[in-house]
């Protein structure tokens, strides 16, 4: 095995690549050490000697003390994960140019010995922004469908549980509204399936026109829709239906789908605070599919 005489080890602390931060309880940079992946980080040796609120505006020093402090209290190894960006240094707030966010991952552990009469930590922060943007990106992917870009049906989920909640803390009124396209495999029937898809985006287009920007409009299959209106009442939400199903009948001519009418059937109804996520939606359905048997181009309210 090799030993490692003290001028090694400092080398060897000098190499790694990620940037070690020795931080006291106060807020001191004491040292640093590493930090040579270039790639992503800068040199941070001029940070020695200043305090986190000489570097940082007063929000984010403040954070990273009480980090610190957490750390100390609990004096075991702390998995961090912080962003940092130009509006967060001092002197950079203002500053008009890009404001790239770094994201990062701090391991944090506390010191057995005192740096200058204060508890001290190792703060190791390693920059993930390519993965946390990677992540975002992935994320944002499986929250939306790729014909329309529309939010799809994972994202549906998460909005209810958000607006229920809104709904059982504040009454909130939210009106949901599924609405589904009549007959519309006979567009893929009669025209084709690439005809069907510029029908679907051409709907969904027209559709978003009738929207306010609170609204969500959301797929959540083949050819059905989900409309989320906040503070929405019943009635205007028929108003808006009224206005989207006239269009839609002047749609056929503007899509060459001659001879095919294009109708929307619709189910509507209000989040109750009682609810819970899947019977919102199915009472919805269940109107829905009573506006079909009654003939379809039309709207049930439950
Ligand atoms: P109804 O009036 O009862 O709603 O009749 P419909 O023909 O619209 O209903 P059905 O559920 O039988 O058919 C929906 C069709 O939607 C079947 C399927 O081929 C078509 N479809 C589903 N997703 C897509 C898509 O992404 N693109 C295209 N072009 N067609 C799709
Ligand atoms: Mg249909």
């Amino acid at each position: 095995m090799s030993s490692f005489d003290k001028l090694n080890l400092s080398e060897l602390l000098e190499q790694l690549p990620d940037p070690a931060f020795v931080m006291t309880r106060s807020g001191l940079y004491a040292a640093i050490y590493g930090g040579r992946d270039e790639r992503y980080y800068h040199d941070g040796r001029d940070l020695i000697g200043k305090r986190l609120n000489d570097v940082l505006v007063p929000d984010k020093a403040e954070w990273f003390l009480k980090e610190i402090a957490r750390v100390l209290n609990r004096n075991s190894m702390q998995v961090i994960e912080y962003e940092l960006s130009n509006s967060d240094i001092k002197g950079l707030e203002s500053s008009d140019g890009p404001n790239e966010t770094i994201w990062f991952e701090g391991r944090v552990s506390s010191l057995s010995f005192k740096v200058n009469d204060e508890d001290a930590v190792l703060w190791v922060a390693t920059n993930r922004t390519k993965q946390h943007l990677l992540q975002e990106r992935l994320r944002a992917l499986s929250m939306t469908d790729p014909l329309t870009q529309l939010p799809n049906r994972r994202q549906l989920n998460q909005l209810l549980t958000e607006y229920l909640d809104r709904v059982k803390r504040y009454s909130e009124i939210v009106t949901v509204l599924i609405w589904d396209i009549d007959r519309f495999k006979r567009v893929n029937d009669t025209f084709g399936h690439v005809k069907g898809d510029e029908v679907l985006v051409a709907m969904t287009r027209l559709c978003r026109r009738h929207l306010r920007r609170t609204d969500w409009l959301i797929r959540i299959g083949g050819d059905e829709f989900v409309v989320l209106m906040p503070y929405t009442k019943k009635k205007q939400a028929i108003l808006f239906y009224e206005r989207f199903r006239a269009e839609v009948a002047a749609l056929a001519v503007d899509l060459k789908i001659d001879g095919l009418e294009v109708g929307v059937t619709a189910g509507m109804t209000t989040i109750r605070p009682d609810d819970v996520n899947k019977q919102i939606v199915n009472r919805a359905d269940q109107a829905l599919y009573q506006a079909k048997g009654l003939g379809r181009n039309q709207l049930v309210t439950s």
